[in-house]
Order: C-alpha cells, then sequence, then structure tokens
C-alpha cells in the first residue's frame, strides 16, 4: 500500500491552490449574485491543463491520470465550487469522446474542450426520466444521411450557455436501454431551443431543459455505436461520481478551515469558541467524515486508473461526499453566527450550491441501488 502523491501530483495541488486562493475565491460570490457564466475562467483552467486532463496530448489535452484529475475537483472545490464543473464534465466528456467518437469528432471537440473555448454538456435526465435513465424518451430516426432528434431534456448544467451537448437518445426504443445511443449536437443546430431555470444554487452553471424539434443531426456525430449509449455513460459516471465526492470535499474543507479561524478569535464568556468542545467535536466530527470520504475517492480515482473495478467504491464515494459536506457546511455556517446566515459571506451560497451535487449525477438511492447489486447480488435488484 502506498498513499503518497507523486511529485509532479503533488506540485499541480500546490499551484492549484495558490490559485484557487488568490484568483477563484475572492470572486466565487460574485458569479452568482451577477448570475454569470465567468467563461475567462474556463479559459484560463484550460490554460493550466484542468480541462483537458483527460483528454490525450495528440488532442491538446494534458494526458494525466484520473488521481490528478481529482486533484484539480479538490481544489477548485476550495475556491469555487461552481468551476468544478469543469473539471467534472470535461473530464467525463472527455474520456467519452476519446474512447468512442469516430477521428473527425475528437479533433473537432476535444482541443476545444482542452482550452475551454468551447463549454460542453451531457443530456441524459428527461422530465420523466431521472433515477431512471433508461427510461428515456427522446428519439432519433434515421434518414438519409442525418438522424432526427425529437424529445426534450430536462435538468442539464450549462444549458444555457454550452456551445454543445452530449445527449442520449433511444435509436431503437423497443430494446429498452439497450437502445440507448449518444450524439454530440451543436447547440446552434436549427430546431434545439435552451431554457434556463431559476435554480437555488449552481446559478453560474446555468441549468436548464434542452428542447429538440426535428433536429437534424449528421449521422457522423453519432458517438460510438448505435445502441452502445447506455453502457458507455455508465462507466463514464464512475469517474465523475468520484470526482464530484472530491468537488463537495473541497469546498467543505475550506470551509471547515476558515471556521477554524473564526472559533479561534471569536471570544464568548472570555474565553475563544474554540476552546468549548460543544464548538471543537463537531468541527472533528465533519474533519474526519471528510477525510474518509476523501481517501475513498482518490482509491477510486486510484483503481480506475490501473483498469480495475471501482462501481461501487465511486457509488459510495457519491452518496456520501455530497452529503457530508453539506452537513459540514451547515455546521460551519452556525458556529460562525449570524453574519454568516447574510450574503457577505460565502458559506450560504456554498451550502445551495452543493446541495445540487446530492441530486446531479444521481441521488443517494440511486447510489446505494449501485453498491446493493454488487455486494449483495444483481438478482436480488427490483428494478
Ligand atoms: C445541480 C444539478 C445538475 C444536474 N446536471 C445534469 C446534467 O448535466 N445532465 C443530466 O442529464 N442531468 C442532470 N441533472 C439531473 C439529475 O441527474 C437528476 O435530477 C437525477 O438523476 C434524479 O432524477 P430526478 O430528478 O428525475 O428524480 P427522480 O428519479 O424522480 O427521483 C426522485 C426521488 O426518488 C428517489 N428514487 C427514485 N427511484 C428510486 C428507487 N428505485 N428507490 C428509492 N428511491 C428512489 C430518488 O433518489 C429521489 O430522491 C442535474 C441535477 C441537478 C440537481
Amino acid at each position: 500500500m502506498n498513499f503518497s502523491f507523486t511529485e509532479e501530483q503533488d506540485y499541480f495541488r500546490k499551484m492549484l491552490k495558490e490559485f484557487a486562493k488568490e484568483e477563484l475565491l475572492p470572486h466565487y460570490t460574485k458569479w452568482d449574485r451577477e448570475e454569470i457564466t465567468p467563461r475567462h475562467l474556463w479559459k484560463k483552467l484550460g490554460e493550466l491543463g484542468v480541462n483537458g486532463l483527460r483528454i490525450p496530448v495528440e488532442y491538446d489535452g494534458s494526458g494525466a491520470d484520473c488521481v490528478t484529475t481529482g486533484i484539480a475537483a479538490e481544489e477548485i472545490g476550495r475556491g469555487d465550487f461552481n468551476l468544478t464543473y469543469a473539471v467534472m464534465l470535461n473530464a467525463l466528456i472527455g474520456e467519452i469522446i476519446n474512447n468512442h467518437a469516430r477521428e473527425e469528432l475528437k479533433k473537432e471537440w476535444l482541443p476545444k474542450i482542452a482550452s475551454g473555448e468551447k463549454i460542453v454538456g451531457i443530456a441524459i435526465t428527461e422530465p420523466s426520466a431521472g433515477t431512471d435513465a433508461g427510461g428515456i424518451k427522446t428519439t432519433a430516426v434515421h434518414k438519409g444521411n442525418v438522424y432526427v432528434l425529437n424529445g426534450e431534456k430536462s435538468g442539464i448544467s450549462v444549458a444555457t450557455c454550452g456551445d454543445a451537448f452530449v445527449i442520449f437518445v433511444k435509436t431503437e426504443p423497443e430494446l429498452g436501454n439497450r437502445g440507448i445511443s449518444a450524439f454530440i449536437v451543436p447547440a446552434n443546430l436549427p430546431g434545439v431551443e435552451c431554457r434556463g431555470y431559476k435554480d437555488m444554487g449552481n446559478i453560474p452553471i446555468s441549468r436548464g431543459s434542452i428542447y429538440l424539434n426535428d433536429v437534424e443531426v449528421p449521422e457522423e456525430y453519432m458517438i460510438g455505436l448505435q445502441n452502445k449509449g447506455f453502457s458507455q455513460v455508465m462507466n463514464g459516471f464512475d469517474l465523475s461520481r468520484l470526482l464530484i465526492g472530491l468537488q463537495c470535499v473541497g469546498a467543505a474543507s475550506q470551509s471547515i478551515d476558515e471556521t477554524i479561524e473564526h472559533v479561534k478569535v471569536r471570544h464568548s464568556f472570555n474565553k475563544p469558541l474554540a476552546t468549548y468542545q460543544g464548538v471543537s467535536f463537531p468541527i472533528v466530527t465533519h474533519y474526519t467524515q471528510l477525510e474518509l470520504v476523501k481517501w475513498q475517492a482518490y482509491r477510486g480515482l486510484w483503481l480506475r486508473d490501473q483498469g480495475l473495478n471501482h462501481s461501487k467504491e465511486s457509488a459510495s464515494v457519491k452518496w456520501l461526499g455530497p452529503k457530508y459536506s453539506v452537513d459540514a457546511i451547515h455546521e460551519c455556517l452556525l458556529l460562525n453566527g449570524h453574519y454568516a446566515y447574510t450574503k457577505e459571506m460565502p458559506l450560504e451560497q456554498r451550502l445551495r450550491d452543493v446541495i445540487g451535487l446530492e441530486i446531479g449525477d444521481g441521488t443517494a438511492q440511486a447510489n446505494m441501488m449501485v453498491i446493493a447489486k454488487d455486494i449483495i447480488g444483481k438478482e436480488f435488484r427490483s428494478y
């Protein structure tokens, strides 16, 4: 067993920690208040090599391993939780395109994703199919040299700022989830309409619905083989769920660090708050829970780097990472007193933002189903 990071990974963490502290944290609340997606920061992440971590060097990526990608998720999460979507989406979509798309699509999209010039989202969820992703109803019908897409995607991150989406559709509805395929669909194709939501958090991620009305997508935009879309994305979730755990842990750890500084200097009854176990023990509890999830996440990423199965590790991190982080941030808010309840401090926004990823990419129950299937057996699943 070896729990150490490489020298290169340590250097990368140090560089990103500084970047997050100096350039992200001071503006974290600004994009939320002004309801802006800071595209210039997506480009900055491109310059730092963060967008292309899971994209090979030949397509202008950094060709890094999954553990290094986890470091980026955690450290960016300390500065600006919403920018961690760039780490996660680009890693997930970069892998899907690189592993399954044809050469022309890779050449067209991967360098632009790596540089941050283009923002690409992933669209699976529909109004009647979330946890049960195999139940999607959007269809793609082959006509000549195009596929015609019709349907509605809902809850999609970067819906109103995305330049394109990897969209999952039914190409053979009668086959159930074995009839699903994926396409890359530029947002400016005729018939694509994106409408934003008024969300409680993750405002700069501009979540929304995508309406597809007779959208003609060239057949070469299909990613991978027809009807193989479901298995492709399910493997990708094993990566995104580990990254999400670390994104949330980053935001929560930053909150804990800020709170520790606060309770050392804030006094009640002539003593620093930190001297009371009623204050220090909750901090210790959350710190410990976050550490446990963090190391399970790096273990999962390491397993992925070794080509070993990591679905249940990933599901456990996605279930408990956002939950423990929400619990920690909530406690930090209380320990900072009434001022933390104002919009002058970042804690209320972190709470709103991190709650989003208790749902996005699969709820606690969805992830428990994955673990149950593995440790109890798929013959006992109810779906
Ligand atoms: C911040 C955010 C970002 C998102 N980004 C994207 C994105 O980029 N792309 C995308 O495609 N989607 C995205 N989503 C959508 C997200 O993936 C879905 O919301 C999620 O999968 C849950 O689906 P649902 O909302 O339809 O809930 P439902 O599936 O209707 O579930 C509702 C509740 O019932 C529970 N439940 C459902 N089935 C079972 C069961 N069998 N046993 C026990 N409990 C069950 C669920 O856990 C949940 O608590 C995002 C959502 C959020 C909040």
